[in-house]
């Protein structure tokens, strides 16, 4: 059922050249399912000389050519999304039904930056003098080192390969080790779907040790980092030291405001089933809900319920809404957050506590009364943990909203088109999505500013980051 996950460097799959291996879990078990392979530094050598010439070739391969390929790399992707889906519910955890969007989603995604390598213009300046032309030329930047995390395996991953492709790079991506499969999976569409040996690798390893070998590597041009914000800040210094270009897709820690003017019912439920999406582990998950006062408690009995009929269970099952957590390490950090929270004053209004013995399940949890101080209200919980919070006015509810260092997501729900507009305008963030949940589509930019990073994977504006601008002036003699 579940495949063993080779490396996959210049053209071919291959174990690590010692033959290391790391262990799969099923999170809904704990037990081990498979084994990924693990990079050695020669293995990323292997990589690093296969990406530099992968990148000769592919650049030399017209827009259009690149184009054509990767449409049949998206149709392998939903030819396949039935057998991917079941691979990364098994090392994921999320329910079957979100893992099949999101390899679906992953097919969109190909098409879109396909297409967006076909219009990468660039423009002739007007001279000053006759008989000059100045040209301004988009170049791929050059072989590009992407790291990419275990919520979403295929979805960072796509982005990044996408781009990286439509825009003539070659690529080496340093996939997630707890999920590795749906990863590879992937890789192997884009594979057999024709793109020549040594444009896309794929390595796995210790990824620190991965990164600090292969960022200050000169062959690699830019990096792109999705993750949390500690390890983003980490690897953009290194960026910065070796002067890579970087994008980086970090943290958020999102807020949810519902004026009292809004549809409670409709905030109630879309926030509710949006929290507890892949158990909370999405970088724009809503996190503080803030409500204004005189909806407060009719939102909160609202969104209890809804908490509590969340079916949680192994994704398999297609009845079950919620999934385990990723790994044993999340189970962790929610205990550490609630038990935090309870003791600074916070009231636990439903859940709170691990599900059996068994796999990484944790409860749909809702806190109350939490403290500014408590961590939960700074850290970003990445899990199943809702706080939900009164407010008074707009000025009350905007700063709090913006009080963190986070801005990646933001979520508002009113009637008033004037409030809307205003709060769109008020909140500092990447995105603000109000009166109900529109981020992450191919067509528009995702990413997040302050400590949630820099640069955008998605929309027109996403390949400028995997090219380079030129300059060249000529006058015919
Ligand atoms: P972590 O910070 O150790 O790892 C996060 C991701 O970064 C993982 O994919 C990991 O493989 C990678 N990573 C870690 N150190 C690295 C390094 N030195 N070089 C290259 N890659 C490195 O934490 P974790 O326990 O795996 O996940 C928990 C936290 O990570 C969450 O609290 C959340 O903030 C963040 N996270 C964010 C996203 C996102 O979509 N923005 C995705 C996954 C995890």
């Amino acid at each position: 059922m579940y495949p063993d996950v080779s490396l996959y460097i210049d053209g071919g799959w291959s174990r690590g050249a010692a033959g290391r291996t790391i262990p799969v879990l099923n999170p809904a078990t704990a037990e081990p399912i498979g084994a990924v392979a693990h990079a050695e530094q020669s293995d990323l050598d292997r990589a690093l000389a296969a990406a530099e010439r992968g990148f000769k070739t592919w650049r030399k391969v017209s827009a259009f050519d690149r184009y054509k390929i990767m449409r049949k790399a998206a149709d392998n992707l939903r030819a396949r999304a039935e057998d991917i889906a079941r691979i990364m519910t098994q090392e994921q955890g999320k329910p079957l039904a979100q893992a099949r969007m999101e390899v679906l989603a992953g097919g969109d995604l190909i098409d879109w930056f396909s297409e967006e390598g076909r219009r990468a213009y660039g423009r002739i300046v007007p001279a000053r003098a006759d008989g000059i032309y100045q040209l301004v030329i988009k170049e791929p930047v050059g072989p590009v080192a992407a790291f990419t995390p275990w919520n979403f395996p295929v979805n960072q991953a796509v982005r990044k390969i996408s781009l990286a492709l439509a825009a003539g790079c070659s690529i080496i991506i340093k996939g997630p080790e707890e999920t590795p499969g749906s990863c590879a999976e992937l890789v192997r569409a884009y594979a057999d779907a024709g793109v020549p040996s040594g444009v896309v690798n794929l390595v796995f390893g210790v990824p620190a040790e991965v990164s600090e070998y292969l960022i200050p590597h000169p062959v690699i041009r830019k990096i792109s980092f999705t993750g949390s914000t500690a390890v983003g800040k980490h690897l953009a210094m290194l960026a910065g030291k070796y002067m890579k270009r970087a994008t980086m897709e970090l943290g958020g820690h999102a807020p949810a405001i519902v004026f009292a003017d809004a549809d409670i019912d409709a905030a109630a439920k879309l926030l509710s089933a949006n929290k507890y999406r892949n158990a909370g582990q999405v970088c724009v998950s809503p996190t503080r809900m803030l409500v204004q006062e005189p909806v407060y408690e009719s939102f909160l009995d609202k969104f209890i319920a809804h908490t509590k009929a969340v079916r949680v269970g192994d994704g398999m099952d297609e009845k079950v809404q919620m999934g385990p957590l990723a790994h044993a390490r999340r189970v962790e950090a929610m205990e550490g957050f609630v038990a935090d929270a309870v003791q600074k004053g916070g009231k636990l209004r439903t859940g709170g506590k691990r599900i059996g013995n068994k796999g990484y399940f944790f409860e749909p949890t809702v806190l109350t009364d939490v403290p500014r101080d408590a961590r939960i209200m700074n850290e970003e919980p990445f899990g199943p943990v809702a706080l939900i919070a009164p407010f008074k006015d707009f000025d009350g509810a905007v700063e709090e909203a913006n009080r963190l260092p986070y801005g990646l997501a933001a979520y508002a729900y009113t009637r008033s088109a004037k409030t809307a507009a205003a709060i769109g305008s008020a909140i500092e963030s990447g995105m603000v999505s109000i009166n109900h949940h529109g981020l992450a589509l191919p067509e528009v930019p995702f990413g997040g500013v302050k400590d949630s990073g820099y640069g955008s994977e998605g929309g027109s504006e996403a390949i400028e980051a995997y090219l380079n601008t030129k300059f060249v002036t000529q006058i015919g003699i």
